[in-house]
């Protein structure tokens, strides 16, 4: 059986699965997306990711032509038809078809997909040794040119950042914003533990405000960690004890080196895989939960 994806109202084979080349979409990045995971059939956070998708597009003004039940029920239908109990799905909706111009009046409806596929884990040994980054000479985007708290289909800022960071031969980029501020990397949030506080970005430096963000924060306040969101300089992650990122792909993964100054002791730090753990242990409690017909 081939995948299955949902496309604006319905489940339709993959081969069938296009969308027209005037879609603004695809001609000017004109839309919003969300990326999800389901671990042991249960979607984590999925309201969260309703919420933050609906909120995206209201900024926008791009309407989402179905309300969150029914698109929540739509995740769930595309996760079943596939048979897919731990899934990474990403939902994404456009301005739809228009024309040529930019005018987002010309296009009638939105264009709405949903893929459920199985998830493509990071290699193992980023969580066992850790990851080395790079400060990238691209700064993240002015929050009153395009604020990153808009998960938009214009990640162009953030592929630039990759791309350096490849040419800069580390495994992730680092942003600034235009102020010389840390905020994020390309698809995760930074954090740096400093004996018992933990710190990351507040959301007005630019950064996208992480539901993996948000878990961490809670998980440590849970955990003795006093949490501040402020904000900070390359020197304050040179001179940290831990650093680690966090994102529903990557969940949260240690950092061992910045732009070459070892960072703690040079591996995973001990509050780094303590919430690793903790975070493991809510995956599969905390979202909406659905009964996946067989097995993966
Ligand atoms: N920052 C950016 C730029 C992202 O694209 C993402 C999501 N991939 C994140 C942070 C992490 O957000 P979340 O924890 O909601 O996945």
């Amino acid at each position: 059986m081939g995948l299955k994806i949902f496309l604006n109202d319905k489940l339709v084979d993959k081969k069938d699965a296009v969308v027209s080349v005037f879609d603004h979409g695809l001609l000017y990045g004109d839309g919003v997306f969300e990326g999800i995971r389901s671990y042991g059939g249960l979607v984590f956070k999925l309201r969260e990711h309703l919420d933050r998708l609906f909120e995206s597009a209201h900024t926008l003004t791009l309407e989402i032509p179905m309300s969150k039940n029914a698109l929540e029920k739509a995740v769930i239908q595309t996760l079943q038809a596939n048979r897919l109990n731990d899934a990474y799905i990403r939902l994404v909706v456009t301005r739809g078809t228009g024309d040529l111009g930019l005018d987002p009046r010309k296009c009638l409806r939105a264009t709405l997909f949903i893929i459920a596929d199985k998830i493509l884990l990071y290699p193992k040994e980023y969580y066992e040794k850790g990851l080395v980054l790079a400060t990238v000479p691209t700064v993240r985007n002015h929050p009153e040119a395009l604020n990153p708290q808009l998960k938009t289909l214009n990640y162009l800022n953030n592929i630039l950042a990759k791309i350096e960071a490849t040419n800069a031969g580390v495994n992730e980029a680092i942003l600034l914003n235009a102020q010389g501020y840390v905020t994020e990397c390309t698809g995760e949030n930074i954090f740096y533990v400093k004996g018992r506080e933990i710190t990351t970005p507040p959301p007005y430096v630019g950064i996208l405000k992480g539901i993996t963000r948000e878990v961490v924060m809670r998980l440590s306040k849970e955990n003795g960690f006093s949490v501040r969101e402020e904000v900070f300089t390359r020197h304050d992650l040179y001179t940290a004890d831990e650093v680690f990122l966090t994102g529903t792909a990557a969940e949260i993964v240690p950092v061992v080196k910045i732009d070459n100054r070892v960072i703690g002791a040079g591996i995973p730090g001990k509050s780094t895989l303590m919430l690793m753990k903790k975070f493991r242990k809510l995956t599969p409690k905390e979202g909406v939960r659905y009964r996946a017909v067989g097995r993966q």
